[in-house]
């Protein structure tokens, strides 16, 4: 099995709320495609909810593309939750800064924290969603409220990498 990149970063020493670019690919035909991790809480320190997870990914996927896209230049392909509940993968064409996006982050928790507490959660419904009944609009507010009052970092992933002998001690 390959060593997947997210594999050869410590996430001991990652710091969150942080957004970092953890890795470019390019195309057949040279465009430039970029993989985002952004990260809410500490690694191995706690989790998001469950029904606030899936509530912020229903409306954090539309924020983020508000604030992000730049029509010729960047588009997000797709934001998705990370299967430990800490954070986000977000797949992009395009090469936004790391303040670009991590301006762009906070912009959605403020669009979050925003919401008065009747807003219907886009696409919460049996059509269009696979558990549409594990939501709670509080509990991603909840979320958003922290990442704005803790801040948000840019996390170079050349500075957590996993050394060659850790890894080694891994295998
Ligand atoms: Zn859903």
């Amino acid at each position: 099995m390959p060593l997947i990149d997210s594999f050869v970063v410590d996430h001991t020493v990652m710091p969150a709320p942080a957004v970092r670019l953890a890795k470019i690919m390019k195309t057949p035909h040279g465009d430039e495609i970029e993989i985002w991790d952004l990260r809410f809480i500490k690694p191995n320190t706690g989790m998001m909810p469950e029904k606030g997870l899936h509530t912020f990914e229903h409306l954090f996927a539309g924020f983020m593309r508000d604030h992000l896209n730049e029509p010729g230049k960047t588009e997000v392909i797709d934001i998705s939750p990370m299967g430990c509940k800490t954070g986000f993968y977000m797949s992009l064409v395009g090469t936004p800064s790391g303040e670009s996006v991590r301006k762009a982050l906070l912009a959605s928790m403020q669009d979050i924290v925003a919401l008065p507490e009747n807003f219907k959660i886009p696409a919460a419904n049996p059509l269009q969603c696979g558990s549409y009944k594990l939501h709670s609009l509080a509990e991603a507010q909840d979320l958003a409220s922290m990442v704005l009052e803790q801040g948000v970092v840019i996390t170079d992933s050349a500075d957590i990498m996993l050394s060659p002998d850790k890894l080694k001690a891994l295998e």
